[in-house]
């Protein structure tokens, strides 16, 4: 049985294609399960879409920037019998994002529902709060329901999902 991290029976040779943070797990839970892993690379650097760009005020992350399932890296690391704080030094924010506009508003995002919903009434008043507070439960409802079924499964299945939604 293959799935995206094992390799068919008897082979001991894979490439991975891309060295972006999908490459790399997979290559590295290949070489932790024995196996001669080359990774190809079509840029000069590994990363993919995780890449700092020169700027006249210093390097800029013109990718992701915020870590926000650290559980899918504690489950890597601990595939490869490390431990993720041991490589990284990661704190917590409560503040996730700082939204700025031209006429001087500002708008902050919070790790805490109830905030963001203050913070959305005294930006936008009671009605955006309600709407933000509806998207925000519909959200939740949708990442519960792919996360077993799609997002952690090594085969995304379809039948799971309904049968997830149904229960
Ligand atoms: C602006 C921005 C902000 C983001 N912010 C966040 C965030 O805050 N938090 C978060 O979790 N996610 C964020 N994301 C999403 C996250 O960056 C991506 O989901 C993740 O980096 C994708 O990794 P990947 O390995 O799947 O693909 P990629 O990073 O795209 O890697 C694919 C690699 O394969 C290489 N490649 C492709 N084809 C070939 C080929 N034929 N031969 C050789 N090499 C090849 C490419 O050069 C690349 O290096 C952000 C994305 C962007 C663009």
């Amino acid at each position: 049985m293959t799935g995206p991290h094992t390799a068919p029976e008897g082979a001991d040779r894979v490439i991975v294609i891309g060295a972006g943070i999908a490459g790399l797990a997979a290559a590295a839970r290949l070489a932790q399960a024995g196996l001669s892993v080359t990774v190809l690379e079509r840029h000069s650097t590994p990363g993919g879409k995780m890449r700092t760009l020169p700027s006249p005020a210093g390097p800029v992350d013109a990718g992701p920037t915020v870590l926000t399932m650290r559980p899918v890296f504690d489950d890597l690391f601990t595939a490869l019998a490390e431990r993720l704080e041991d490589h990284v030094t990661l704190h917590r924010q409560s503040l996730l994002a700082r939204h700025f506009w031209p006429d001087g508003s500002r708008l902050d995002l919070h790790d805490d529902p109830a905030l963001n919903e203050t913070a959305l009434a005294a930006f936008a008043g009671p009605k955006a709060a309600k709407q933000f507070r509806a998207f925000s439960t519909r959200a939740r409802q949708l990442f519960e329901a792919f996360d077993a079924p799609i997002m952690q499964a090594p085969a995304p299945s379809l039948g799971k999902l309904t049968l997830h939604c149904l229960t």
